[in-house]
């Protein structure tokens, strides 16, 4: 029997699949307590691991930074993130001494416990909601103008918050080394090596065991009309104005709609619905996911993996960077479209689309039998089970970046010795004609050869 401490978040799309791997960790005969909010008390408690409170250590917002948080701003989750570690800091002192966890099981942005699990030397997996993301994978990401503009203007205040934690026995570089996935560090993801992006960049120590669900249910796809669910997710969901749009879209078509438009909707203020089409604070997304025949969809992870799971094709309306990378890969794989034109038109031309190219449902159904074919809880829980992992292999990112330095010394020698030969054979004053073109050539040259050495090793991979 192991005993496992997990942390997270206050956030469904980061708790949901945690809990899958609680309940088969309990199945097993391990102690599991679960580290988080009165929010999540229920869900955690139904998965049979004991429930630790949290709450009373979560730090008073402003109404600024409530706003910050309700936005999703980097800058601001990760400040609130690193005071939640410093007033928790001395109650998991006391609980690590009593507990004495073999393993810590921590969501990747969970500040606190990846922190914890450092300081007091406990072995670590960490939970990856989302894709893992490292310097290949987060090419996928195209952050707007307003998220890289808080995240550029949020670095001092972030390094500032950062050393508050020195003094507590917590050593961190910088926020980037605490929440993007290293290949030295024993991690779940949530889904197949197929789906993530540039899988080959990630070493043994990552466990890509599909998504995290529990229903054993299977796809049901025959009704008599389509089935149309639409939801934006848990945290961005506040879209009155959009979910009208789907009911003027959808609402003269021959389909069924199922609306999740989550808790600060008004559902009345979105008018006389018609007949076929039904608006709800919260459904159980993956039983209506199981009979849906599209899926109009925020791409958040958890969302388009049950989709998928559940062979639902989707049209696609990524609010974030990192829901659009997940949108990247489901049109990468021919499983839905983007949702470009927002309007009502536009929703119902892409919806009708989807329904009639049966290419889509099939590409679905494809990735479905992949995520199926994954190890599952069951292979997340050997992995918790049996950490700290000792991988042999190669690390194909830090081979790029050897072979990267290589080709920048080779280079700038060969430029050198041109130069000196240009100065000794015409003049120093024609040093540039070689300097310059040097300049601008040397990190798309590097970048190249990085490339070409990760394709030969990924196709070598299969
Ligand atoms: N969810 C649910 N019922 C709903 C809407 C959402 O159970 O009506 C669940 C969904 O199954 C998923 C999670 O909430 O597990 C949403 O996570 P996701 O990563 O997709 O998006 P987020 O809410 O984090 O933006």
């Amino acid at each position: 029997m192991k005993k496992i401490a997990f942390f997270c978040i206050p956030a469904h799309g980061h708790t949901n699949p945690m809990l899958p791997v609680a309940a088969e960790l309990v199945r097993r005969g391990d102690q599991v307590k679960f580290y988080s909010f009165r929010e999540f008390e229920e869900k955690i408690t139904a998965s049979g691991a004991e429930f630790i409170a949290c709450d009373s250590y979560l730090p008073t917002l402003t109404a600024q930074e409530e706003a910050g948080l309700k936005a999703v701003s980097t800058t601001e989750m990760t400040i609130q993130a690193i005071r939640i570690t410093r007033s928790l800091d001395t109650f998991l002192d006391g609980e690590f001494k009593a507990f004495q966890p073999d393993v810590v099981y921590t969501d990747s942005v969970c500040f606190w416990g990846k922190l914890n699990a450092w300081k007091h030397q406990v072995p670590m997996v960490v939970s990856t909601s989302t894709f893992a993301f490292n310097e290949l994978s987060s090419q996928y990401m195209k952050n707007s103008s307003k998220e890289i503009a808080d995240m550029v203007f949020g670095l001092s205040r972030i390094s500032k918050e950062l050393k508050t934690l020195e003094p507590l026995g917590y050593h961190v570089k910088n926020a980037l080394s605490l929440v993007q996935s290293d290949n030295d560090t024993d991690s779940i993801v949530y889904t197949s090596r197929k789906f993530q992006p540039y899988s080959p960049s990630f070493t043994g120590h990552y466990a890509f065991v599909g998504p995290s669900v529990f229903s054993n249910a299977a796809p049901d796809k025959l009704h008599e009309r389509p089935l149309v669910f639409i939801s934006m997710g848990t945290v961005i969901n506040d879209r009155p104005d959009f979910y009208a749009k789907c009911i003027e879209a959808l609402r003269d078509a021959n389909v069924d709609v199922v609306i999740s438009c989550g808790s600060s909707v008004d559902i009345a203020a979105l008018g006389k619905l018609p007949e076929n089409i039904q608006v709800f604070p919260s459904v159980d997304q993956l039983a209506v996911l199981s009979e849906a025949n599209v899926f109009i969809t925020h791409c958040g992870m958890n969302s388009v993996s049950e989709s998928l799971y559940m062979a639902t094709p989707m049209v696609l309306y990524p609010q974030t960077g990192e829901q659009q990378a997940v949108a990247r890969r489901v049109t990468e794989m021919g499983a839905g479209v983007m949702l470009t034109d927002d309007s009502a038109e536009g929703i119902r031309k892409m919806v009708k689309e989807v329904l009639a190219n049966k290419q889509y449902a099939k590409a679905a159904k494809t990735c479905s039998d992949d995520f199926r074919a994954c190890p599952g809880t069951a292979g997340a829980a050997d992995f918790i089970e049996t950490a700290p992992h000792t991988v042999i292999g190669t690390d194909i990112l830090k081979e790029m970046h050897k072979a990267n330095a290589v080709f920048l010394v080779v280079f700038w020698l060969l430029v050198i010795a041109l130069v000196v030969a240009l100065c000794v054979l015409l003049h120093w004053k024609f040093a540039w004609i070689i300097g310059f073109p040097a300049g601008f050539l040397s990190t798309p040259l590097g970048k190249h050869i990085q490339m070409r050495k990760y394709q030969r090793f990924a196709e070598k991979q299969g």
